[in-house]
């Protein structure tokens, strides 16, 4: 009997295929395979499930090839049966999520080059000794650069070669980085950093699994504290990974990174071109690549020998995953962690509830930063309360608001105003006829983007011109537009500022990193003085000179019914008010509201955020919700709405009598209409004790039949409840 081996495939499915193990072909698991699947051929990865004995050995087909690459180790392996259990997703899926750069398996072609081999040309022309002079240093040049390098058309470098006057070698390919350098600048910390920094660097030592919680006011200087964590991992001959929230982060980062560690790190993101992905791929593989930055998917790069994972603003909602596997990039790093034995650190001006109560309760060390750095100084908050203070008809700026914009302006500093809305109005409506323009596809109103002159759907995509007569009752200059968006702050202060230097910054309209790292480049040299911005600008940024935050609508998040809505409108407020007075001297925030009273609005303005975060988690506490209850949530969809309740109902009923598990709804999902597909939710509550993705498992096992258009999707930990 012939050998056999299961590979996972990535694809749709939970097991590894069976296949022969060709003769002379040694394999173990972790090994990448191609492998052939009824008219393709597929890329796969040898796993430790034991074959399936049920499969006759005469219809199994082999093994075609193995790549010659790092194999996938046992921590990494486990990692992604870990991911596939927790979300309910196939193992496949999860896979598929590692194996994201198939041409890296094999290693990067050597390139062609030229040196001289010693020989006279039979008759030296002018071009001739060019290229002689070229590469007269000796190396090796590459092929394709020699005739540009010397000026001269690439026939007479062939004829060179063809007299033998130069000889033709491989040159290995250039490495992608050079190695960061762990004591190239390091800071001196003040005393509370310091002992932050020995902390962290104790645990890198430790080489075990430990959680780390810096929680330090934006501008103690957390970046600099867990760069020393990365120092000591990199000292230790180990990788480390970042992870940022968001593209826009990495361009800053990446300079501040090689001003602390000389060179720049590896990138890893979906904007990538796919050469680079490749490249990046196999650097971390072989361990050429030291260090990392990269979104939430560069969790699943196959590190060799992975030392660190550091999560950066470990609050942000973008670590989620919402389509494919649904996973939280946060919580699964402290997973790799575990299953990898290294420490993982997270990092946040405001972090999440969950996290914080972890530390609480002492499964993670929380690591207090207080001050700022360099005795700066945190803003003074204030609220504004637009029931008193209001805006002009049709204008959204207070007169204080104002008043204080003018105040900056003139005293040479900078203002920032925060508006989390992207376009320039929110609703578009018909005077006459009462026509509000919705996405055909969602539901959701069109976002007016009067730059583009578009009506955009932020969640599909779906574009439209706007018109200029009401599509329903053609009457002529009829539309408005409701409310405030980025692009209509960005024109009242045009209007009333006219002379100010202005820079809008949305993520709609960055055109590519090149403009972006202008853009804050301008406003770091002070080459602006009014910053109009949206979450973008919330997050992360320095921006030395900035004296005034405005927050245009401090109670936008307060809106909805869900319970997170606080603790998001907390951690966003605090975030872009704290972007203010990094560079000493005094700042200001102003946070227009109609609710001053609010609790959210209360510990921001008061600087409370211990009254915030005792107040939520005491409110969690009760209502038995995340972090002190597991939740997840079942969503439904369809092309029609009647499919979709039907189902939802039926699977509803269907639920495992459980005593303490609750199951409530259907109701209709966050966004009922999404991209065509109409959604229903069951949400699915339960102590910490029990095992929710068991009891999802065995529900779903005898649920009613899926078909036609219907889609089940399971959302564990979701962000909205
Ligand atoms: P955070 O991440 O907490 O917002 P940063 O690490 O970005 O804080 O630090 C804020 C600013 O202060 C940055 O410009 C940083 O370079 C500077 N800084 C912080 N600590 C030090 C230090 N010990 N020495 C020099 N500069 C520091
Ligand atoms: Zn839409």
């Amino acid at each position: 009997m012939g050998r056999t081996v299961s590979v996972l495939l990535p694809l749709a499915v939970d097991g590894p295929y069976t296949y022969k193990v060709p003769a002379g072909l040694d394999l173990a698991p972790g090994d990448i395979v191609r492998v052939p699947l009824g008219p393709r051929e597929m890329i796969g990865a040898v796993w430790d499930d034991p074959v399936d004995p049920s499969v006759g050995h005469n219809r199994l087909r082999a093994v075609l090839h193995r790549y010659d690459s790092p194999p996938l180790d046992a921590s990494l392996r486990r990692f992604v049966d870990w991911v596939a259990n927790y979300t309910l997703s196939q193992r496949g899926m999860v896979l598929r999520m590692v194996l994201r750069a198939p041409d890296a398996l094999e290693p990067p072609r050597a390139v062609p080059a030229l040196r001289l081999a010693g020989k006279a040309p039979d008759r030296v022309t002018t071009a001739r000794q060019r290229v002689l002079d070229a590469l007269a240093g000796g190396e090796p040049m590459p092929k394709s650069a020699v005739a540009g390098f010397a000026a001269v058309s690439s026939s007479v470098v062939n004829g060179l070669v063809e007299q033998g006057v130069l000889e033709a070698v491989m040159l290995p390919p250039p490495p992608l980085t050079l190695p960061p350098e762990p004591d190239h600048a390091r800071p001196t910390f003040d005393p509370g950093q310091a002992d932050a920094a020995a902390l962290l660097r104790a645990s890198v030592d430790e080489a075990a699994f430990s959680v780390s919680l810096i929680d330090g006011v934006t501008g103690s200087g957390k970046t600099e504290v867990y760069f020393e964590a990365l120092a000591e991992t990199l000292r230790m001959g180990k990788q480390a990974l970042v992870l940022l929230p968001e593209i826009a982060l990495t361009v800053d980062f990446l300079d501040r990174f090689a001003r602390r560690f000389g060179h720049r790190p590896a990138e890893w993101h979906s904007e990538m071109p796919a050469r680079l992905r490749e490249r990046v791929w196999r650097g971390v593989a072989t361990g050429e690549v030291q260090a990392v930055v990269g979104a939430r998917s560069a969790l699943f790069l196959p590190f060799r020998k992975l030392g660190l994972v550091v999560v950066d603003e470990e609050h942000d909602t973008a670590y989620k995953q919402e389509e494919g596997v649904i996973y939280n990039a946060r919580d699964m790093a402290v997973v790799r962690g575990h299953l990898g034995g290294f420490p993982v650190v997270l990092a946040s001006a405001t972090p999440s509830i969950e996290s914080r109560v972890n530390a609480d309760q002492g499964r993670y060390r929380r690591i207090v930063l207080s001050v700022r750095y360099a005795a700066a100084k945190l803003p003074e908050i204030q609220p504004i309360d637009l029931r008193v203070d209001a805006p002009e008809r049709g204008q959204f700026l207070a007169p204080s608001l104002v008043a204080a914009i003018g105040e900056t302006i003139a005293n040479k500093g900078q203002a920032l105003l925060f508006l989390n809305r992207r376009g320039y109005a929110p609703l578009t409506l018909c005077r006459t006829c009462g026509h509000r323009f919705q996405c055909p596809n969602c539901s959701t109103w069109l976002v007016d983007h009067r730059f583009r002159g578009q009506l955009v759907c932020h969640h599909c995509g779906h574009t439209e011109h706007r018109p200029d007569q009401c599509p329903v009752c053609d009457a002529e200059d009829s539309l408005v537009a409701c409310g405030p968006g980025v692009e209509r702050v960005a024109e009242e202060v045009a209007n009333r500022f006219p002379e100010a230097r202005r820079i809008v910054l949305s993520s709609d309209l960055l055109g590519g990193v090149k403009k972006m790292r202008e853009e804050f480049d301008a406003i770091r040299n002070g080459a602006a003085d009014i910053i109009i911005g949206t979450q973008l600008v919330a997050k992360g940024h320095n921006f030395p000179l900035l004296a005034l935050v405005g927050v245009v609508d401090a109670d936008l998040g307060l809106a909805h019914g869900d319970p997170r809505a606080a603790e998001r409108t907390f951690q966003l407020l605090a975030q872009v008010t704290g972007r203010a007075g990094r560079a000493g001297g005094e700042s200001r925030a102003l946070l227009q509201t109609y609710a001053p009273e609010h609790p959210v609005i209360a510990a921001i303005a008061s600087g409370d955020r211990e009254a915030f975060y005792a107040r939520e988690i005491e409110a969690r506490r009760l209502a038995v919700l995340p972090p002190f209850g597991r939740l997840a949530g079942i969503i439904v969809s369809a092309a029609d709405r009647a499919t979709s309740y039907g189902y939802a109902m039926a699977l509803r009923r269907t639920a495992p009598e459980s005593g303490p598990v609750m199951v409530l709804g259907p109701s209709e999902a966050p966004l009922a209409v999404l991209r065509g597909r109409h959604r229903f939710r069951l949400l699915v509550q339960a102590p910490r004790a029990v095992d929710l993705q068991g009891f999802l498992r065995d529900w779903l096992a005898e649920a009613p039949a899926v078909r036609g258009s219907l889609r089940v999707q399971v959302d564990i930990d979701p962000q909205s409840f």
